[in-house]
């Protein structure tokens, strides 16, 4: 087997032979040390007949690792400076294809549909440009990719939102928007010491899966992330007040807001923080029948 990139020697010598600076404003902070590489692949369940998909591989970092362990990976790099490094650190893997883009421009189902057309089974693992975090794991939920799940490295105070409960101080639309496609979970904590620059906050690696059925049936996905969002805006504000000011729609019609929550027997004296997401899901729906006169 290969030397692991990951080491702090090897690292080093690395960035030297190639000159490479790193660029903040890209989240670049590269992992040293093969442990936690191989903890994060662990969580993965790969197979030789799992296709990865990898955001930022650095230069290679977690990328052999998958490479190693899944039959193909398939990684988004923004920056063109690592092309030339990913090229060299990672010529003893055939399986790694490398797309020069930035993942929020690309297209993910054609990639999915070009790339893995034999694969059943398909995959995020990565860690995340931590800048950006967010707009990377929604873009995979909202657009439906045909993943099984994100194996994924991210702030712990993002972790912590996305995993939170009803009724605590995390919990909130990020929360709902996750849990309503995903099972999650905190596979692991990750302390500063092992990057490269080392990031300013703790770390988490976060496991999500795809949940087989949503939790609660919904008529429009879209609006009930609209009514969670508006329900958290001002967070101490109950939820009538909250949407009446959130909803386009709850400007005009306070009565409409009200009559929705006597049809599902909701208190709007609650806050949003209170509502699990079935009770959002039915919140939305009743709003959505006001609204749609259905
Ligand atoms: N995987 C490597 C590791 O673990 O050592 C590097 C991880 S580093 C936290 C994040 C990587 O994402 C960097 O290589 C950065 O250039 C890349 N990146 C930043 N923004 C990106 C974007 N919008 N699309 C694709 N890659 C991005």
């Amino acid at each position: 087997m290969n030397k692991d990139i990951a080491t702090p020697v090897r690292t080093k010598e690395i960035l030297e032979k190639h000159g490479f600076s790193f660029k903040k404003s890209l989240g670049q902070n590269f992992l040293i040390d093969p442990n936690i590489l191989r903890n994060i692949v662990s969580h993965a369940d790969l197979t030789d007949k799992t296709g990865v998909i990898e955001i930022g591989p650095g230069i290679g970092a977690l990328t052999e690792h998958l490479a190693r362990n899944a039959g193909k990976v398939v990684a988004f790099e923004i920056d063109q400076r690592l092309l030339p490094v990913l090229e060299d650190t990672l010529s003893p893997y055939d399986n790694v294809t490398i797309i020069n883009q930035d993942v929020l421009e690309a297209d993910l189902n054609k990639v999915v549909e070009e790339q893995f057309s034999d694969f059943d089974d398909i995959v995020v693992v990565a860690n995340l440009p931590y800048y950006v975090t967010t707009p990377i794991i929604m873009k995979f939920l909202l657009g439906k990719v045909r993943i099984r799940g994100m194996v994924i490295m991210m702030q712990k105070e993002v972790a912590d939102r996305i995993t939170a409960s009803p009724s605590t101080k995390a919990y909130g639309s990020l929360s709902i928007a996750v849990q309503y496609y995903m099972d999650a979970e905190v596979s692991m904590i990750v302390p500063k010491t092992v990057f490269i620059p080392q990031p300013n906050v703790e770390s988490a690696v976060l496991k999500l899966t795809k949940k087989a059925e949503p939790p609660v049936e919904v008529i429009d996905e879209d609006f009930l992330f609209e009514v969670a969002r508006g329900s958290f805006v001002q967070r101490r504000k109950t939820l009538l007040n909250n949407l009446q000011s959130s909803l386009p729609e709850g400007k005009m019609k306070k009565e409409q807001i009200l009559r929705a929550f006597e049809r599902i027997d909701i208190d709007p004296g609650r806050r949003g923080e209170t509502l699990s997401i079935e009770e959002f899901g039915k919140l939305s729906n009743a709003l959505y029948s006001e609204f749609k006169n259905l």
